[in-house]
């Protein structure tokens, strides 16, 4: 599910929920304190202004 959320595969404020049916989602923690985030947000997220890079983690496709 990662892989299609778009910038929220490389944020640092994303946890990926697993949910009953075998199926993955993105939960925004952002959305924990501070209500204009959705805690589900509709995927893929393309701009986000709360995106924060993850430490270590690399870009899709990208070169570090
Ligand atoms: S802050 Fe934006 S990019 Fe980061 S997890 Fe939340 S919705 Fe995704």
């Amino acid at each position: 599910v990662l892989a299609a959320s778009g910038l929220c595969a490389t944020c640092a404020h994303v946890r990926v929920v697993p949910s009953k049916r075998g199926s993955e989602f993105v939960l925004c923690r952002r959305s924990e304190d501070d209500p204009r985030y959705a805690r589900y947000p509709p995927l893929p997220v393309l701009d986000c202004p709360g995106y924060r890079r993850a430490e270590g983690v690399e870009r899709p496709g990208g070169s570090r």
